[in-house]
């Protein structure tokens, strides 16, 4: 899947479609609602360009993703216009990196990271941040700043320069989220400034959540 390329990372081949596209996908093998074909046919409806089913992973899953991706290859010859990308959306552990195993990584083209705790302080939180940014395989930060604001904390206006910079960097792309207003407006303000890369993603959940 993954082939060798002269790109630094895998969404750069894709970079037309930031923000046309949907990065961001549940299916029915986790917590979605719905298949690879039933939102393939909507996004062809919607002319949605890019979907890229990053389904929840853990190191050890409860289905077997290879199904997952034979799914997106089915699809590619049913929707040969339509561009779709297999992926995954790995969670940060404590020590910044990613509960996930070499075998999907392998088998992913976009590989989103996000926190779903946050890891004990704020302080801590910065750290694994930080490391899994560093993480060569990070296509995307989903959902970014979700746990701070749901534990009511802030990064200061530095700490978001440093994070935004570091994102840079790296070339990790900020995933701008309607469906829960994130970034907040400081850090989109702070990433424009920096030249940071924003990306579609509505962590869609069902076949209505595509817009
Ligand atoms: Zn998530
Ligand atoms: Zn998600």
């Amino acid at each position: 899947m993954t082939s060798i390329s002269s790109y630094k990372k895998n969404w750069m081949r894709y970079e037309n479609y930031l923000m046309s596209g949907e990065w961001h996908v549940h299916t029915n093998y986790v917590d979605g609602a719905n298949t690879v074909d039933d939102y393939c046919k909507r996004a062809v409806e919607l002319k949605i360009p890019l979907i890229a089913f990053t389904e929840h992973v853990r190191r050890v899953l409860t289905y077997n993703y290879r199904d997952l991706v034979e799914d997106v290859m089915r699809a590619r010859e049913n929707y040969p216009d339509l561009i779709i990308l297999t992926g995954c959306e790995a969670k940060v552990l404590e020590d910044g990196s990613l509960d996930v195993s070499d075998e999907v990584l392998k088998q992913s083209e976009i590989v989103l990271m996000a926190f779903h705790s946050l890891p004990g302080s704020k302080d801590k939180y910065i750290e694994a941040l930080t490391t899994a940014l560093s993480n060569l395989r990070v296509d995307i930060w989903a959902h970014p700043g979700l746990f701070l604001r749901n534990k009511n904390l802030s990064l200061s206006e530095e700490e978001a320069e440093e994070i935004l910079e570091k994102a840079r960097k790296e070339d990790v792309l900020i995933e701008f989220n309607g469906k829960y207003g994130l970034p907040l407006e400081e850090w989109v303000e702070i990433g424009k400034k920096k030249g940071v890369k924003f990306v579609r993603g509505s962590d869609v959940h069902k076949v209505g959540d595509l817009k």
